[in-house]
This record gives C-alpha cells, sequence and structure tokens, in this order.
C-alpha cells in the first residue's frame, strides 16, 4: 500500500452559476466535513469562485479553479491570473484539461506557461493528460502521453513539482460513461510514474499523486482506488451532486 494521501476532485465545469454552486457546496460541506484521510477538491466556475471559497474556509475541502492564464496581469480581456484565484481562496487549478486542449486549442506550450505560473504562485497544478479513442486504437497511448508529460513539464526541476497532481484522463472516458478497464488505467499510471521518475527522479516518482479521471463514480470508484498507482481521481459528472460526489469521497 502507498502512504500517498489520496485526492478526490470535482470539476463542475460550466455548470452552476451561483446560487447553484452556493446550496452544491453548502450540502457537500455537510456531508463530507467528517471525511479526514482523503483530500477533497471542487473547481467550480470563475463567477463562483468567491462565494464557494466563503463557504470552505477553513473546511477539508478544498477550492480548485478549471483554468489560468499564465500572464501576472494586464491587458488580457477575459483572462483570469493566479492572484485573482488566491483572493478567492483557491489551492488547486487544473491545467491542460482535455476540453481545452480538444475545443480551445490548447498546445503543451502554453500549458507548460500556465503550469510554471500556477508554481511560481504557491497554488497546486493538476496537470491533464490522456490519449483521445483514435490514438488509443492506433496503439499511440504511451507516445502521446509522453510527449504532453516532456512539454508540459519542460525546464523543471524535481523541486519545483513537489506539489504537483497529475491527472490521467483518457479523452475517450471523459463524459461517456465509459471507464477505463483498471488494467488500462493501471498501465497508463505506471507509465507516468516511470516517465516521471526518468525525468526528475525517484523521489518525486514516489510521492506524485497521479489521479484518474474518465466517467468516475460512486459505483466504480472503490475498484479503480485498489490499483497501486491510482492515488485519486478527477471526477465531472459525479460531481455535480453532492449527494453521489460524497459516496465517491466515502470509497472506502
Ligand atoms: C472530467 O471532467 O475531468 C471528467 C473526468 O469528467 P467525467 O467524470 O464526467 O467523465
Amino acid at each position: 500500500m502507498n502512504k500517498r494521501t489520496p485526492l478526490i476532485a470535482g470539476n463542475w465545469k460550466m455548470y452552476k452559476g451561483c446560487r447553484q454552486a452556493v446550496e452544491t457546496a453548502k450540502t457537500l460541506l455537510e456531508l463530507a466535513s467528517e471525511v479526514k484521510d482523503v483530500d477533497i477538491m471542487i473547481a467550480p466556475s470563475f463567477t463562483s469562485l468567491y462565494l464557494v471559497g466563503n463557504i470552505l474556509k477553513n473546511s477539508n475541502i478544498k477550492l480548485g479553479a478549471q483554468n489560468i492564464c499564465y500572464q501576472k496581469e494586464g491587458a488580457f480581456t477575459g483572462e483570469i491570473s493566479t492572484s485573482m484565484l488566491l483572493s478567492c481562496g483557491c489551492r488547486y487549478v487544473i491545467v491542460g484539461h482535455s476540453e481545452r486542449r480538444e475545443i480551445f486549442k490548447e498546445i503543451d506550450e502554453n500549458i507548460n506557461k500556465k503550469i510554471n505560473a500556477v508554481i511560481n504562485s504557491g497554488l497546486i497544478p493538476v496537470l491533464c493528460v490522456g490519449e483521445t479513442e483514435d490514438q488509443r486504437d492506433a496503439g499511440d497511448t504511451f507516445k502521446i502521453l509522453d510527449k504532453q508529460m516532456e512539454l508540459g513539464l519542460k525546464d523543471f526541476f524535481a523541486e519545483d513539482l513537489k506539489n504537483l497532481v497529475i491527472a490521467y484522463e483518457p479523452v475517450w472516458a471523459i463524459g461517456t460513461g465509459k471507464t477505463a478497464t483498471d488494467e488500462q488505467a493501471q498501465e497508463s499510471h505506471k507509465f507516468i510514474r516511470e516517465k516521471i521518475e526518468a525525468q526528475f527522479g525517484k523521489s518525486l516518482a514516489e510521492t506524485i499523486r497521479i489521479l484518474y479521471g474518465g466517467s468516475v463514480k460512486p459505483a466504480n470508484i472503490k475498484q479503480i482506488m485498489n490499483m497501486p498507482d491510482i492515488d485519486g481521481a478527477l471526477v465531472g459528472g459525479a460531481s455535480l451532486d453532492a449527494t453521489t460526489f460524497s459516496e465517491v469521497i466515502k470509497y472506502k
């Protein structure tokens, strides 16, 4: 058994206005405030961060953002900086989610700049990597993961990355109801951990948390968490309802 504290993170994507976000956060707090041995994070939309941050203050549920601008401040209309996130009480930032890569054409070079900005601000980055169905069918899964890790973490040293979280999210399993088999997920997580070891050394590889994402729900979380290199989950759809998400959090 590994000694890494599991992290269960909820990505609310572009759902919930302020009122709904507050209600969900309050309910989740009631349902999960006693959980001690699992780290918990929720990432509402930018517009709800401040309100949800106030509800979560001093609790065991940490606040995350779904994206970030790598610039500190300036004339960047529509963008959000790390200091803005900190002022809302954020601790985590999701970077390079496949929806941003695919729909908004985010490239590894910009993801690398975002990770840099997040680390420099003291926030914790959650770097998302994962292959599409076509890439898996072509036998390119490891090649894609290797490239995303290599470019996303270019020019960092191991000490920069001590809080980094990686989320392995096979794109074909996100929001589709299709989950990678435990063996498929474990194989990719092991590859990612070995890649971290090759790039940054054994110590970081042993401590870094690698989350699985892709249609995680109460019915499959326990099995997923049994895999030796899986340290938690990034949950989309099943994080929107507080009761369902609390069941994922209380998987043990
Ligand atoms: C996600 O948004 O990162 C995700 C994994 O979504 P879902 O759980 O809905 O597949």
